[in-house]
């Protein structure tokens, strides 16, 4: 039985392809496998062809790619990518189009190996990554309660910090428990906990690092529950925050309401961007905010739209996305502060619930 939902999806890609004089769509991307087939499993392609869309897995997936896709399943014996080539072969697809940012290498050569003379190999980047920008209502709703899962592990964590006994591992451990525990299916990605001048590493591994005083703590973690993302960053201050600090906190937090005030229908993520710089720059921090200032997020953690310098993509009612402008001064500390976020008719809805205010603990 088709699914309404999926069938409209894949109709939309469909349309998009036969505007590139394009018969069939392989897709490689397991979130986008998942997006157009609903299939969740480690291995599988989906080839998309106007007659019926088919999705190639193994045999460790017979049973559950049954039970979740709305489309026939083929269980490959001679690899994935080599049964898609022979079906599109057998089908007669004479322009065949492939994720070009998201086909292995190897997969591609087999690709290339396995179709037949007639059929020419065209490629496209992102295709089925645009359509998902926009969320439906249900889409929302997963990023919402993945939002809430997320706080909830955040604020209960919290609690448990004793510093000069507390470890950077100790608490990003018990955050993926937590997050567990309250219904997610794991973190979105690797939780980052850092303390001290660690916290000017943006992407900082958790250490042993044992919790001093007086010193900042930093905490970006993100949930999937029912397939979907959140993505949030907090700083507390461990007994007092230094004054350094604080002037900093309340910069990029100045920021970050800037950028939150910036999105609504119509702005380019470029403008949104330049919200929260400008802001910085007035601080004399421009150089300190080495990233953008946010991204999509949905089925994956990272996916466009991307806030960043220049950035031409124009906003729309339902896209969701992360605002974390930061400040990372090499030695000392780094400040980032970030909200999961859906843009509306109007504006945008901040989903994200913790309080946003330098907590001192
Ligand atoms: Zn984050
Ligand atoms: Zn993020």
């Amino acid at each position: 039985m088709s699914d309404p939902v999926r069938a409209g999806r894949r109709q939309s890609i469909l349309r998009n392809l036969d505007a590139h004089r394009t018969d069939a769509l392989l897709v490689t991307a397991l979130p986008n496998i998942r997006y157009l087939s609903g299939f969740t499993g480690s291995n599988g392609v989906l080839l998309l062809t106007e007659r019926q869309p088919v999705l190639f897995t193994d045999p460790r997936y017979e049973i559950q790619a049954a039970a979740e896709c709305d489309c026939p399943v083929r269980i490959a014996g001679k690899g994935v990518a080599e049964e898609a080539a022979r079906a599109a072969t057998r089908r007669r697809v004479r322009r065949l189009g492939y994720e070009r940012n998201r086909i292995s290498l190897a997969a591609f050569e087999t690709l290339r190996a396995k179709l037949g003379s007639g059929t020419e190999l065209v490629p496209f980047d992102g295709l089925v990554e645009t359509a998902r920008m926009v969320k439906s209502a249900a889409e929302i709703a997963h990023i919402r309660a993945s939002v809430k899962v997320n706080s909830q592990a955040y604020e209960r964590t919290l609690r448990m910090i004793k510093p000069g006994r507390t470890t950077e591992l100790d608490i990003a451990a018990e955050l993926d428990y937590r997050m567990r525990r309250l219904g997610a299916s794991g973190p979105a990605f690797d939780t980052i906990v850092a303390v001290a001048e660690r916290s000017a590493l943006p992407h900082a591994q958790p250490s042993t690092r044992v919790f001093a005083t007086n010193i900042l703590l930093l905490i970006d973690m993100g949930a999937f529950v029912d397939g979907y993302a959140s993505d949030m960053t907090r700083v507390v201050a461990l007994g007092k925050a230094p004054r350094s600090a604080r002037r900093v906190y309340s910069a990029v937090l100045e920021a970050q309401l800037a950028a939150i005030d910036a999105i609504r229908p119509g702005v380019t993520a470029g403008q949104v961007d330049r919200a929260a710089r400008r802001v910085l720059a007035a601080h004399g921090l421009a150089k300190a905010f080495v990233h953008s200032t946010g991204h999509g997020l949905g089925l994956e953690i990272h996916e466009p739209p991307r806030l960043g310098h220049g950035d031409g993509t124009v906003l729309a009612e339902g896209m969701a996305v992360t605002i974390e402008p930061g400040a990372y001064l090499d030695g000392q500390f780094g400040v980032r502060i970030e909200d999961t976020v859906v843009v509306t008719a109007d504006g945008c809805d901040v989903l994200t619930p913790t309080p946003k205010e330098l907590l001192e603990i």
